[in-house]
């Protein structure tokens, strides 16, 4: 059953007005890299809690979370005003499927993101499992501007000292050196994305894919005409999806 521990906030991080990462102390729990827990909060118009993909990687001290304040929105605005030392529920276990034990073997494992759909990719880079299994990894990181590439240093620098991941900055909204521009399913089409990364989308790929639901509803529709299918637990395939909206 679902249970709440109260974590404290350790660090509020802006990388814009537009998106921050939630750095909270909370009792040690397990948890498979690509999982999500609940976050809540007591507020004036009730209480509100709402699915967040964890960061940080199994063991970390911190708990981590890449979040965007939605317009209007019941939660994220409030996770956005928190500061170091509020206090906030976190629901455990940890929850979903968005885990490399649900991704069949093949040689090169491709991480498509948009936005904070980022999060559960980083947790998973953090384990020994995808070097082990994946001859090369790609990570794609879609968002509008560059101010939005979270976490872009410690990907560079991770990049850097793992040659078997090569990492792909994608902005729609302005031009930045070493980025592609388009949106992800486009430059699926396009053969842009393979180009960039200097690898071909063909059977012996593994794909996930998270973050906004018309990225992954286009792309699952693209791949599926080179013959790369949903990865489902009854029909394994190639494409595994974790959807925030
Ligand atoms: C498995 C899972 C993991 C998630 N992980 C994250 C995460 O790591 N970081 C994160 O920021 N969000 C994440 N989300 C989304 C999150 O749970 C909330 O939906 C989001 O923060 C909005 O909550 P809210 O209460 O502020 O808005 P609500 O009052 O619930 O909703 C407002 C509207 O905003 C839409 N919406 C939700 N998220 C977004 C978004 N990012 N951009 C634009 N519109 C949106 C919803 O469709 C809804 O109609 C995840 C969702 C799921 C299902």
């Amino acid at each position: 059953m679902a249970q709440w521990l109260d974590a404290k906030v350790v660090e509020n991080h802006q990388w814009n007005p537009n998106l921050f990462s939630l750095k909270v102390k909370a009792p040690a729990f397990d948890f498979v890299a690509g999982q999500f827990v609940r976050l809540g909060l007591d507020l004036p118009e009730g209480r509100a809690q709402r699915a967040y993909s964890l960061v940080n990687s199994p063991g970390a001290e911190l708990l981590d979370f890449l979040v965007t304040p939605v317009v209007g929105g019941k939660l994220s605005p409030s996770l956005h005003l928190l500061k170091p030392g509020d206090h906030i529920q976190v629901s455990q276990p940890a929850s979903g499927f968005f885990v490399l034990d649900e991704v069949p073997d093949g040689d090169s494992l491709w991480l498509l993101a948009t936005g904070t759909g980022i999060g559960p990719f980083l947790s998973i880079l953090g384990t020994e499992a995808p070097w082990q299994r994946f001859k090369r990894i790609h990570l794609v990181h879609g968002v509008r501007f560059a101010a939005d590439l979270a976490y872009k240093a410690e990907i560079e620098a991770l990049a850097a000292a793992r040659p078997q991941l090569r990492y792909q900055p994608v902005v729609t909204r302005e031009p930045l050196a070493g980025a592609l521009r388009g949106r992800l399913p486009a430059l699926l089409a396009s053969g842009e994305l393979e180009a960039a990364l200097g690898d071909k989308l063909d059977k012996g790929c593994q794909l996930m894919l998270c973050g906004n639901p018309e990225m992954i509803r286009d792309s699952l529709q693209l791949l599926a005409g080179k013959g790369l299918n949903k990865n489902l637990r009854r029909q394994p395939g190639h494409v595994t999806v974790e959807q925030y909206w």
